[in-house]
């Protein structure tokens, strides 16, 4: 080939690629000399390796989002070449239009650009590092879940009846989504909804907020299936777990069995050998209580929670509503900074100056400290839960931060987040994905087992199995949110999957595999790991008709004289010739007549011409006829 041909094939001068070249000590004659086909390929892929090279240094600052002109500006080029770039590649756009962070990069590189993204304000005030000199102690945040009437809400009004009344004489306290306690030993920050799925839920939307785990478990109950959802949930999000063993006044209270089980689930409790911190308590007669405070306190101290009180604030939406008398109010939890009285916010899509701030015993409040819960009022609008709050120098930048995040919101919904299906596990695999996480849920407790059992045995030393969690009945909302915050697939086995869930896997695009057989649960996993997960095929029996006579047409033409014995056969139809019980053949009907027309279809009962294509067709055989169905596996099926 001649240095010009594989110029061309590049893209680029013949000139260019001759000083290439040379620059990669490969020097050529001229733009006749030739290379064979192999050196042509290293020329080629050494040349797309400087190409990129040279874009990766031809480093370009800018904002995201960005419209075409201003990126058109930035890259130096004309607003209408962009646009007809973009045409060339079926989008229509304007110039004054957004465009996503991924398709500037695209056309970036296609002038040899490398753009590099200007973090914002928001980014780098959360990215802000902070000298850990200058962080000073903050309270835990705590949430309380476990098993429905195991007395997660009786604890949490216990606490803030007792402790906080104890301080306050008549504190009537304010349900603002979380309370603080203030003891002599330091205070606790309760968060007010109890329960696994709004942890979750919060994790889902980037609010890790929570330190530590309360597992509430009542002594009569013991541990219940909600139980080890929350065990699951907390370890997954990696937050330590004290065990609140609840309801110890009551007379069939066994507290040793509560140990036991726990155990089972890797909980092993501290006077067991274990680690886990667990404390008997009665909500009903606050026995155990001050226990249960000091340990949380304890946790804690040797958690080491710290937060700069200096550093720009930064906060996070609990919850939030629209009052009629006082406007949009929201509960803010402050993980950084001090939030005050008079601050210019941005929180989620609004803005605003805070003009009061509530604490939980609905008293005004100056300013709120880290790990201080605090309602406050002055935002254009109600945010949403796990939204962030930060501090803005003046009105003019919070309304532009508002602008371009509305904007970036815009470009999202157009796009939602892609979570790992088992057709794509290869890929990740080779991307180098190590793990399949898995929830699991079956119908009952042995074929739980047995299924866990055979998966672990699937792992390899390329791609581990790992459950997330392992449960007993249908696949629900919180099974959902798990897979979403783990990247992981739900399979089923034998269990219906529930209205929310399917609703929500739908959205959020999770996978939901259920099965019926447990191989071929076992098959499809395996096959994925392997990247033989194949489109199901299902085949659905149509009909059988009985071969009567052969009529040969030609060496290879040859026809089935047959009548119908069961169902109908479909022109359309897959066919599997059947002789003595044996499949002979399989194929596609090349002809079906009715004497002498062609027809679509013939029905029990009737007599018809059959071509499969195959011509050892015998008296006697049987055609059964299929028609095959690609199961683009419908989430929640
Ligand atoms: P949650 O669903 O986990 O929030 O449970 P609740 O706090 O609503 O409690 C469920 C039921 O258990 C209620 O009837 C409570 O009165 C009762 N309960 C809660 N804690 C205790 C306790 O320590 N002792 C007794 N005897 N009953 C309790």
């Amino acid at each position: 080939m001649r240095i010009h041909e594989l110029a061309k094939s590049l893209n680029i001068d013949s000139k260019e690629l001759i000083e290439k070249l040379k620059a990669i000590n490969f020097p050529v004659k001229s733009h006749m000399s030739t290379v064979d086909e192999e050196t042509a390929e290293i020329i080629r892929h050494e040349i797309e390796d400087l190409k990129k090279k040279e874009i990766e240094s031809n480093v370009v600052e800018v904002e995201f989002p960005i419209s075409v002109k201003d990126l058109a500006v930035k890259l130096n080029q004309k607003s209408s070449d962009i646009l007809k770039f973009l045409l060339q590649q079926g989008k229509f756009y304007t110039i004054n239009q957004n465009i996503d962070e991924d398709l500037a990069r695209q056309i970036a590189y296609h002038y040899k650009v490398n753009l590099k993204r200007k973090p914002s304000y928001e980014e780098e005030i959360f990215s802000l590092k902070i000298d850990e000199k200058e962080k000073e102690k903050r309270a835990p945040v705590v949430t309380l879940m476990g098993h429905i009437d195991h007395g997660k809400t009786s604890i949490l009004d216990y606490i803030r009846k007792s402790k906080i009344a104890e301080q306050e004489t008549g504190g009537i306290t304010q349900h603002i989504g979380a309370y603080r306690v203030v003891l002599p030993k330091g205070s606790i920050t309760f968060l007010d909804t109890p329960g696994h799925e709004t942890f979750t839920a919060m994790r889902a939307r980037g609010a890790d907020i929570t330190d530590i785990v309360i597992l509430v478990v009542a002594a009569d109950e013991g541990i219940k299936p909600q139980t080890v959802e929350a065990i699951d949930h907390a370890r997954q999000a990696k937050v330590p777990i004290i065990v609140a063993i609840n309801k110890i006044d009551k007379e069939n209270a066994n507290i040793d069995l509560v140990k036991q089980q726990l155990s089972k689930y890797g909980l092993v409790p501290e006077d067991w050998g274990g680690n886990t911190i667990t404390v008997g308590v009665s909500a009903k007669t606050g026995k155990g209580m001050d226990d249960l405070l000091d340990m949380i306190l304890l946790q804690a101290e040797l958690m080491d929670l710290k937060a700069s009180y200096k550093a720009p604030l930064i906060g996070v939406v609990i919850e939030a509503k629209l009052s009629k008398g006082r406007g949009p109010l929201a509960t803010v939890l402050v993980q950084q900074g001090i939030l005050k009285k008079g601050d210019m916010c941005v929180c989620g899509l609004y803005w605003g100056k805070i003009r009061a701030l509530y604490d939980d015993r609905g008293r005004l409040i100056e300013e709120a400290l880290p790990s201080y819960p605090v309602e406050v009022i002055g935002l254009n609008g109600v945010p949403n839960p796990a939204d962030k709050i930060f501090v803005v120098p003046d009105e003019k930048m919070a309304r532009q931060i508002v602008e371009k995040k509305k904007e970036e919101e815009k470009l999202k919904e157009r796009k939602t987040t892609v979570h790992l299906k088992l057709e794509d596990l290869y890929k990740r695999k080779q991307e180098g994905q190590k793990q399949l996480r898995i929830v699991l849920k079956a119908d009952v407790g042995g074929s739980l087992e047995a299924i866990e059992e055979a998966l672990k045995k699937l792992s390899t030393s390329e791609v581990e199995v790992q459950f997330i969690h392992l449960g007993v009945g249908a696949i629900s909302f919180s099974d959902v949110l798990l897979a979403e915050v783990s990247d992981a697939v739900i399979v089923g086995f034998r269990v219906e999957t529930d209205g929310q869930a399917k609703e929500a896997a739908k959205t959020k695009g999770i996978e939901i595999r259920v099965y019926h057989i447990i191989y071929e649960l076992i098959d499809d996993i395996k096959s994925a790991m392997e990247g033989l997960l194949a489109p199901q095929v299902r085949k659905v029996f149509l009909g059988r008709a009985k071969v009567k006579k052969v009529f040969k047409l030609s060496k290879d033409i040859v026809v089935a004289g047959c009548v119908v014995e069961k169902g109908k056969i479909l022109r359309t139809g897959f066919v599997q010739l059947i002789r003595d019980n044996q499949q002979i053949f399989e194929g596609k009907i090349t002809s079906l007549k009715r004497f002498k027309d062609d027809v679509r279809e013939v029905n029990e009962g009737l007599e018809c011409g059959i071509s499969i294509g195959y011509a050892d067709i015998k008296e006697g055989d049987y055609i059964d006829v299929f028609s095959e169905e690609v199961i683009t596996r419908k989430l929640g099926d």
